[in-house]
């Protein structure tokens, strides 16, 4: 941790400012310390370099938390298809919206989406994070002065409503209660920033939601994770041949509109093994999966007042959104 996140954090109970007591600092980084709000006798651990507000969790979020650690210290590499990805996720958002920005980010999980903001300039990065991913997440943005990377439940942000831009990445739908976070978020957004989320879409997953999760909910969420992940392993191989050899080839062609899920599966088509493979692990980890219609995600953002709200379909089988917040809605 930075002791300039000081600027930003903020106690979660209270919203006041937090003293920062270091134990072992490395260069710029508080690798060993706490933090804490005398007003309400709160004091939070600082180890491994990140600040952790999370406590101790149970029940559902317990699990999700280990599942996603789990998967994002196991594939914790940072690829260059990421760049894209991203991009494709957070439109109509560009670059430029990031530079000078202060950004919240909803689970950061490895850090994959964090390192771009931290490239396209962003005065600050907070990146919020459950479970035990922000390690990976704080060794691949250690190089970079401006990110945060911080342990704590995005519906209890430890940090002040100065964000000019909130988004999060196919994390909300993994919530017990997606509005719930979304929500959340965006109270830390000033007048006038904006917030982009990606979730999972109700349409264009029929399969997935009759079939998939039911024996996700009930088999493979409950497997020990190294099980899943061999299990994964075995299922891709019959994917990987059929995007390589089926969806790959026919891509532009219109015989792709024969295969199912083409949108989908020619997207992710050129992406190796690995790839491929920590995402069919993604699927089957999650103990809660939220596959959400456009209409509810688009009565979040009316619910919230948000103005040049954009909810348009992502590879047929998601929705990317984005809004603004008016001026002087927080005031
Ligand atoms: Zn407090």
């Amino acid at each position: 941790m930075k002791p300039a996140a000081l600027e930003y954090l903020a106690c979660p109970d209270c919203g006041g400012d937090l003293e920062l007591a270091v134990t072992v600092a490395e260069d710029a980084e508080v690798i060993t310390g706490s933090l804490a709000c005398p007003p309400c006798a709160r004091q939070w651990p600082i180890h491994g370099g990140v600040p952790r507000f999370a406590g101790d969790i149970a029940g559902i979020e317990a699990r999700t938390a280990s599942a996603f650690g789990y998967e994002w210290t196991r594939y914790d590499e940072l690829a260059a298809r990421y760049r894209q990805q991203f991009l494709d996720w957070i439109r109509p958002l560009q670059p430029a919206d990031f530079a000078g920005r202060v950004v919240l980010e909803g689970g950061c999980g490895k850090g994959r989406h964090t390192a771009l903001v931290a490239e396209y300039g962003a005065r600050a990065v907070l990146a919020i994070d459950l479970s035990d991913a922000v390690d990976a997440a704080f060794a691949n943005t250690r190089a970079f002065g401006t990110v945060h990377v911080i342990q704590a439940d995005l519906t209890r942000p430890p940090v002040k409503p100065l964000a000019d831009l909130a988004f999060s990445i196919g994390v909300l739908h993994h919530l017990p209660e997606p509005q719930t976070g979304f929500v959340a978020l965006l109270s830390r957004v000033r007048p006038a920033g904006r917030i982009a989320i990606w979730v999972y879409g109700r349409e264009g997953n029929g399969w997935i939601v009759h079939v998939v999760t039911p024996i996700r909910e009930h088999l493979t969420s409950r497997l020990p994770h190294r099980v899943l992940d061999w299990l994964a392993g075995a299922l891709t191989l019959p994917l990987f041949a059929a995007t390589r050899l089926l969806y790959a080839p026919t891509r532009g062609h219109r015989v792709a509109g024969l295969l199912p899920y083409a949108p989908y599966l020619s997207y992710i088509a050129d992406f190796p093994f690995r790839e491929q493979r920590s995402i069919v692990f993604d699927h089957l980890v999650a103990p809660v999966a939220h596959y959400l219609p456009r209409t509810e995600v688009a009565a979040w953002f009316e619910r919230a007042g948000l103005a040049d709200v954009t909810v348009a379909p992502h590879n047929a089988n998601s929705w990317r959104a984005c809004g603004r917040v008016p001026e002087r809605a927080n005031a």
